[in-house]
């Protein structure tokens, strides 16, 4: 099959040749010439399978009757919404709406919080067809009155599942019933919970249920494995890893802001190229961050869950958790930064006793066990029990000082720290906290929902109640002090 036979016109047929693309992929097969009729879609596709195109190109093709050259503002309603979650999603979406659209008078915008409101008003003011925005920074637009939706005919909800993790749904459903109720509606999520089909239920219209890959599920073409190694030698490993000459370029994940940047400052000391893409750093700060590693001037991107959300960068061959996400859904997030396209991949991910469980509940949403591959000189804790309830004893603990009683006073302040959850929007009328939760002014201080510990291995555990207990003793110093 190629694009010809999917009916698109030749302005976009030309677009996407100018990308090199030679055929569709399986969600842009499916999807292209529904969403061209008019139908509802409920799509269950990761990040990498061509997704964006799969409805960018077919609400092109939609749009291209009202298309005008007039420099007129009216004649460039907006006529098709994307909402996404984080703005790095949204700046992505909107790069692809101009790359298909760039043989086409349509315009398209994209609006995100963290930046000055100012511009996006007076690109709006000028008339823009495609709107890509995040919820919160769309809703500072409503209530400037910045925005119409009169003319919307087309909304997309991008990673729908994101958005419920991150609060968003209140702000979607706000932002749903504004629109009109005649209208096409999209919705793309990787996972599929009870939520999401609830949300889908009030924004689709008999929708048709399109999957690539199936629900939960990796792509095949990634290969997964766990080095068990203890918290305190997971730098030492990691360093190891990205000096061993296998890995060129990776993107590392850290549950935490504070310990994404704390493992950065490691990282560069031990001279690695590192930088650091989490929700503390400044709009600009994250954009620069980005192009570096894409431009190769950076080795190891250091993120957390929600900044890394929809990073597209081309044939990323490995990616690292080092530390697990206590969600199993988010390794498949993390994971789907690699292997994408078709390209093959390598997911590693470094787990110590106190993320074993954690790991059990991965290999269950993917329903594979993973290879594990212990490194000489990096043993995971005495406690380190796979598959849980069935330990082997190890036959000498390491030589170091237990886990609870590691200085670093330095970083104790962090002890604290959550998992990096939102882009929220806040609290209205603080100049400093942007729509989409971006606080500018002091640190992170949402509580999180889920009793998520901290990154620290020094903190308190019993919030955690997926955590064992007996390992949770050997965090807080119970079990380590035997030795
Ligand atoms: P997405 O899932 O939309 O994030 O797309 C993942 C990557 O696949 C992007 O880098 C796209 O440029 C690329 N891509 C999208 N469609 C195709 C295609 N038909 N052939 C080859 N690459 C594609």
């Amino acid at each position: 099959m190629t694009f010809a036979d999917l009916g698109l016109a030749p302005e976009l047929l030309r677009a996407v040749l100018d990308e090199g693309y030679t055929k569709p992929t399986p969600i842009q097969a499916q999807a292209i010439p529904l969403v061209i009729s008019g139908k509802d879609i409920m799509g269950g596709a990761q990040t990498g399978t061509g997704k964006t195109a799969a409805f960018t190109l077919p609400i092109l093709q939609r749009i291209l009757p009202f298309a005008s050259s007039s420099p007129s503002p009216a004649k460039h309603p907006v006529r098709a919404l994307i909402l996404a979650p984080t703005r790095e999603l949204a700046m992505q979406v909107y790069e692809s709406v101009k790359t298909y659209s760039k043989h086409t008078p349509i315009r398209a915008m994209c609006a995100f919080g963290g930046v000055d409101i100012r511009p996006q008003i007076a690109e709006l003011k000028k008339g823009v067809e495609i709107l890509v925005a995040t919820p919160g920074r769309l809703l500072d637009h409503v209530e400037n009155k910045s925005v119409s939706f009169n003319s919307v005919q087309a909304l997309v909800l991008d990673e729908a599942d994101r958005m419920l993790d991150m609060g968003f749904v209140p702000d979607v459903t706000r932002i749903l019933n504004m629109l009109p109720a005649q209208r096409q509606s999209l919705l793309f999520s990787a996972t599929f919970s009870e939520e999401i089909k609830r949300l889908a239920d009030t924004m689709l219209k008999s929708p048709i249920l399109i999957e690539v890959a199936r629900r939960n599920q990796v792509s095949d073409t990634i290969t997964h494995r766990v080095h068990p190694v203890s918290e305190y030698g997971k730098r030492g490993l990691l360093t190891k890893l990205l000096k061993s000459g296998e890995i060129r370029q990776c993107i590392v994940f850290c549950r935490t802001k504070q310990g994404c940047s704390r493992l950065t400052r490691e990282l560069q000391r031990a001279g690695i190229k590192a930088d650091a893409i989490h929700g503390d750093k400044s709009q600009l700060e994250r954009i620069k961050a980005l192009e570096a590693f894409k431009g190769g001037e950076t080795d190891a991107l250091i993120a957390t869950d929600v900044a890394a959300r929809g990073l597209d960068v081309d044939d990323l061959p490995y990616v690292i958790n080092y530390e697990l996400p206590h969600t199993p859904e988010d390794y498949v997030h993390r994971i789907g930064r690699t292997g994408r396209a078709g390209k093959s991949g390598n997911a590693i991910s470094l787990v110590s006793a106190h993320e074993v469980g954690y790991l059990v509940d991965i290999e269950k949403l993917i329903k594979r066990p993973i290879e594990q591959v212990e490194v000489a000189g990096f043993e995971p804790e005495p406690e380190y029990e796979y598959p849980p309830g069935n330990k082997k004893k190890r036959a000498a603990p390491p030589a170091k000082a237990p886990v609870a009683s590691r200085p670093e006073r330095s970083e104790r302040s962090d002890r604290h720290e959550r998992p990096e959850r939102s882009d929220r929007r806040p609290a209205r009328r603080n100049p400093m906290i942007a729509a989409d939760g971006f606080d500018f002014s002091k640190p992170y201080e949402e509580t999180t929902p889920r009793g998520e510990v901290p990154d620290s291995p020094n903190a308190p555990a019993k919030a955690d109640p997926h955590k064992p207990k007996r390992v949770v003793a050997a965090l807080l110093g119970g079990i380590g002090r035997k030795h």
